[in-house]
């Protein structure tokens, strides 16, 4: 016993040297906590959670937990969720010719700062992204956990091609695919079935199906999880039952059938919900000073902010495709809500590349009439489900990994008290915000603990 205890610490050490935030040797219990663990059940207040070596370990009411071993902290008064994760993001935007290593970090940082321990790039310039994937497994950099595609799969010319490995003919793409799987270990790949011709966009070439059907299933046989951009509901449908695993996408281009919404239902393929990509546009042109809140001035420079608010607001507001989707917003924001309700798998995902983002994300669905409950599961769960990880993260229960954030205002309330953060805690480990390398400058640590 004693043998066995001295080496699991032994580990611990090892893990905290590993890890540049707060790791305990002791196991961390968080006493009096009113609990939102992601699963959907209703709060519980009065637990305790205890973590350690990195897992959840003990979820039970405090009364019954006094002897359990380890550091306690009373949290009377606050609330513990799972971490947030974003289904969809592209790190430092998708096409953005400028971007650099540490500016991903500094927009990594941001998604941690902001609550957020899980994200998937859904693609990118692959050296960029990959790399810090391996510093993030490496414990090198202080980052939310980060699965990515690195290139995306699609046909010549078709929507995201310009990060795509691009393929035209079946079995002539698999080499190419064995050199995407055995160079960039894709942990998620990410296609795209779009055409535009909508909105303000001229058509351009479609992937085909029966291709995209023996993509799948070949990625697939790797052991690999596919997701489908996708922006119609003729496309959604279409991806579904060529095997895709998850959409990256609501669909967006007009209000969805009752067939679509009972499909979702039936089928439980997850959905992102990516609504702040193309809400911001407008966001920015009408209300700027969304950027002055405390998240969004922490994750951007003053230099940032000011070129977004000028630039940025111009360009933005000079053309169409801001307007086409602040019309379309409602339409995506019902669509998901109808999924939702009818008891389909909706996920957060923004489309972006900054940690507040998700809370915008979740904002939208509860102007869309969906209670902040459920959007904490969509957010969490739900997420973990888009990304085939529900068995070991997405909520707070005994032996999943331990990421979670520590509230001072109740979430299922409003979802605005998501944002009331005190204390960020990733595989175990409580984050030290004032280690983070955040845009807007040092931040203080908001735990007292
Ligand atoms: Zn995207």
């Amino acid at each position: 016993m004693k043998i066995k205890t001295f080496i699991r610490c032994a580990l611990c050490a090892v893990a905290t040297l590993a890890l540049p935030a707060t790791a305990f040797a002791e196991p961390l219990v968080l006493d009096n906590v009113t609990l939102v663990d992601g699963t959907g059940r209703p709060v519980r207040k009065n637990m305790t959670v205890a973590i350690d070596d990195g897992r959840f370990t003990l979820v039970a009411p405090t009364v019954a937990a006094k002897g359990v071993a380890g550091k306690h902290v009373d949290c009377t008064g606050r609330y513990l969720m799972p971490g947030l994760m974003d289904v969809h993001i592209h790190l430092g935007g998708p096409y953005n010719p400028d971007k650099n290593h540490d500016q991903g970090v500094q927009a990594l940082a941001s998604f941690l700062y902001a609550g957020v321990t899980t994200i998937y790039d859904a693609g990118n310039d692959a050296n960029f992204i990959l790399t810090l994937r391996a510093e993030e497994r490496a414990g090198k950099i202080l980052s939310p956990r980060i699965l990515a595609t690195g290139n995306l799969v699609t046909y010549p010319g078709s929507h995201g091609a310009a990060m795509a490995i691009e393929v035209d003919s079946w079995p002539q793409a698999k080499p190419a695919l064995d050199k995407h799987i055995a160079e960039q270990k894709p942990d998620i790949v990410k296609l795209t079935l779009e055409e535009h011709g909508w909105g303000s966009r001229p058509m351009i070439p479609l992937l085909p199906v029966d291709l995209m059907q023996e993509i799948i299933h070949y990625y697939n046989a790797h052991g690999i999880r596919t997701t489908a951009h996708t922006s119609s509901e003729l496309r959604a449908t279409e991806a579904i039952y060529a095997g895709v695993d998850s959409l990256a996408h609501p669909v967006i281009q007009g209000p969805i059938s009752a067939d679509f919404v009972r499909l979702m239902a039936a089928k439980k393929t997850p959905m992102a919900t990516t609504l702040t990509i193309g809400e911001g546009y407008s966001r920015l042109v009408e209300h700027p000073e969304y950027l002055d809140q405390p998240l969004y001035a922490a994750a951007y420079s003053k230099a940032q902010i000011a070129e977004l608010k000028s630039k940025t607001l111009a360009e933005w507001k000079a053309r169409s495709w801001t307007w086409w989707m602040k019309l379309m917003t409602p339409i995506a924001q019902e669509n998901l809500r109808q999924i939702d309700a009818a008891g389909g798998i909706i996920a957060i995902g923004t489309d972006q590349s900054v940690g507040p983002a998700v809370h915008r994300e979740m904002e939208l669905m509860q102007a869309a009439g969906v209670a902040p409950a459920r959007i904490i599961r969509m957010a969490t769960l739900n997420s973990a489900r888009h990304l085939g990880r529900e068995e070991d993260l997405g909520s707070i229960e005994p032996g999943k990994i331990a990421d979670a954030v520590l509230l001072s205002a109740d979430p299922t309330a409003d979802i605005n008290n998501a944002k009331a953060i005190v204390a960020v805690i990733k595989a175990g480990a409580l984050v030290d915000e004032d280690k983070l390398p955040m845009a807007g400058g040092a931040q203080k640590r908001r735990r007292n603990f």
